[in-house]
């Protein structure tokens, strides 16, 4: 089985793992086509604090919504600071930035949830979605890895949050890295490297005091290191840079972009 696959749904394009979706997880990454954006136009962008026209981002998102099979209303998000905070959503944050971005979840870059049917949704152009899907609970977590969090470890402590919340074992997790920008593309300087101690192995030097940063493992890495086995953890491994006609990459349209929207749900334990 291919680790990730795009899939097409009434002209809506987006990504999944199929893994996730066997499992019974509903997810989607979405891509940038076909949309009803003002800031790029005709693309889909899904996030209301681009600059964008809400009305059109909500036109999108309901467009993206009824694709993927989860109900628009109840899309929960959060501020995303480049910060390492895990949010619990429970009833009372369910749709919290769903239609208006000034009721998302504030200082917050990563959510978890074992409530069903609350789509947590986050928003990225090259920066790491990591999705995390308990099999035994059906809880689930969203973070969002730029490389502020990915250095804050923002994965494990969001697997830490779900065993703390849920009783989730790292052993009982599958973890998927989505599309964002690879090694390939994403060139760091001294500030960064300097912060990431321990984490020496990702970085390829290219000289002049820059290096090709690879996020994917440093963020696989810390997943492994909190327990989750290798064999369940997956990476969609695009590029979003090189990808850019697909997926929204912030590095390839100069800061100019829309952000493609990462939803997961959990799953209904339908055992209990
Ligand atoms: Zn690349």
């Amino acid at each position: 089985m291919k680790e990730f696959v795009i899939v097409n749904q009434n002209n809506i394009w987006y990504g999944m793992f199929p893994t996730l979706h066997e499992a019974g997880f509903l997810h989607a990454c979405s891509c940038r086509l076909h949309g009803a954006s003002a800031i790029v136009p005709e693309t889909l962008n899904l996030a209301l604090h681009v600059g964008d026209d809400a009305e059109l981002v909500l036109r999108n998102r309901r467009a993206f919504a009824q694709a993927v099979g989860v109900n628009a209303e109840r899309i929960t998000t959060c501020q995303q600071v480049h910060g390492s905070k895990v949010v619990r959503v429970t009833e009372e944050l369910i749709g919290s930035g769903a239609l208006d971005f000034s009721t998302t979840i504030k200082d917050t870059d990563a959510l978890i949830t074992n409530l069903p049917d609350v789509p947590l949704m986050l928003f990225y152009a090259d920066c790491v979605p990591v999705l995390l899907a308990d099999v035994e609970s059906g809880a689930v977590g969203l973070a969002h890895a730029g490389w502020r969090g990915t250095v804050a470890n923002i994965g494990a402590k969001t697997v830490a949050a779900m065993g703390e919340a849920f009783g989730t074992k790292p052993s009982k997790l599958l973890a998927a890295i989505g599309p964002s920008i690879g090694v390939c593309c994403y060139e760091v300087d001294d500030f960064v490297r300097d912060q990431a101690s321990g984490y020496e192995e990702f970085f390829a030097f290219k000289g002049g005091g820059k290096y090709q940063l690879d996020l994917w493992g440093v963020n696989a890495k810390q997943l492994l290191e909190a327990g989750v086995p290798k064999e369940n953890i997956m990476v969609a491994g695009v590029c979003t840079n090189d990808n850019h006609q697909l997926f929204c990459s912030y590095r390839a349209e100069q800061g100019k972009t829309g952000r493609m929207g990462v939803c997961l749900s959990a799953r209904k334990n339908y055992e209990e």
